[in-house]
């Protein structure tokens, strides 16, 4: 009787045990996956981290990027400044076909850094740009920084029939140029949002873009999801992609397209401090997923409007088909097609200036 009472009271402690060890490892799992989700990995920047990948040597001598020193006081200021734009993410969305209905108007609740009008003025985000890149190399290859007043551009809806048409993802061998011939036979001009690892392959395929009237934007150099990055990596991503077109065409582009339409404010306050325009779209046919090319030709027919930006992709064979078409379709319903730059500086302008005019070094 006895011992198998003491079996009993066994079993139903290891069961018990089992049950709590259950329970802490759905716990933790629950945990992490929150904090995994929710949190910005890179918020906590550890003074010893290394800003850069590790450069060549050839890199090491050449490179204008500066290693960030050792500053724990410094760092702590970052890391609780970047805590606090972090958590006022904007737009988590991490998905291909985002959707973006009205952008025009997307500016921060609160007003982290004081407008910028100058580099050398001594705030946040400039600062920190600084610790990483030398001024003169950011005089060198971008524009002035821009006004807090205007952080994301999706569709110019005062200005008339216009429309732009975009193209991400390039550039890549056989599609550019195709794509670039059909705009010059049907005499039209549109923007090409290029990937940095591209287009260091192809200059080649830049200056094809640009010598035939279109405009250069950057799309970030490797293509992640730079909402989820460290400040420094986003830096990098555009100072590098900056780099290769400004010294494959001699022109500064002034427009950044981010990898999946994904942002949060401190990319923002960057690329508004590095002069960027941060672009999105109002038009999205989902043609990276290669749908029939009248579907391609039907969404985008469909959803344009007055001053939209439509978004598409290179490397593309049904977009490539469809582009005749869309480009016919929409002159017969009246809409002439400018540059992304045109369409936000249409009041401003009226188009008079070419865009590229104003910025060739
Ligand atoms: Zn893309």
């Amino acid at each position: 009787m006895a011992p198998r009472r003491r079996r009993k009271k066994n079993r139903s402690i290891i069961y018990t045990l089992i049950i709590v060890f259950l329970l802490s490892v759905l716990i933790g799992s629950a945990a992490f996956a929150y904090k995994y989700m929710f949190e910005d990995r890179y918020v906590q920047v550890n003074s010893t981290t290394k800003i850069w990948d590790t450069p060549s040597d050839e890199e090491k001598s050449s490179s204008p990027l500066q290693q960030q020193p050792n500053t724990t006081k410094n760092q702590e200021k970052n890391n609780s400044k970047q805590t606090s734009s972090n958590q006022n993410s904007v737009n988590p969305n991490t998905t291909k076909d985002t959707k973006v209905s009205d952008t025009t108007n997307v500016s921060p609740e609160e007003n982290i850094s004081p407008q910028i009008d100058n580099l050398d003025k001594d705030y946040g985000i400039s600062t920190f740009i600084f610790k990483l890149l030398n001024k003169s190399e950011i005089e060198k290859l971008f524009g002035p920084p821009i006004p807090f007043n205007k952080r994301v551009f999706g569709y110019n809806k005062s200005a008339g029939k216009v429309v732009a048409l975009t193209f991400d993802d390039g550039p890549i061998p056989e599609y550019t140029e195709k794509y670039v011939d059909i705009l010059k036979s049907m005499e039209v001009k549109a923007t090409f949002f290029v990937i940095g690892k591209n287009a260091q392959k192809h200059p080649e395929l830049l200056k094809y873009i640009y010598e035939n009237g279109n405009e250069i934007g950057l799309h970030s150099y490797s293509h992640f999801n730079m909402s989820k990055m460290k400040p420094e990596q986003m830096v990098e991503e555009l100072y590098k992609t900056q780099k290769i077109v400004v010294e494959s065409t001699g022109v500064k582009p002034i427009l950044f397209r981010p990898p999946y339409g994904a942002f949060n404010k401190t990319l923002l306050e960057i690329s508004d401090a590095l002069g960027l325009h941060v672009v999105l779209w109002n038009v999205d046919p989902d043609d990276w997923r290669s749908p029939a090319v009248e579907n391609v030709v039907n969404r985008v027919i469909s959803h344009t409007k007055n001053g939209s930006v439509i978004l598409m992709h290179e490397g593309k064979t049904n977009t490539l088909a469809a582009l005749p078409q869309i480009i016919e379709k929409l002159k017969s319903e009246g809409y002439s097609f400018v540059t992304v730059s045109e369409l936000l500086n249409y009041e401003k302008n009226n188009i008079a200036n070419s865009n590229h005019d104003q910025q060739k070094d």
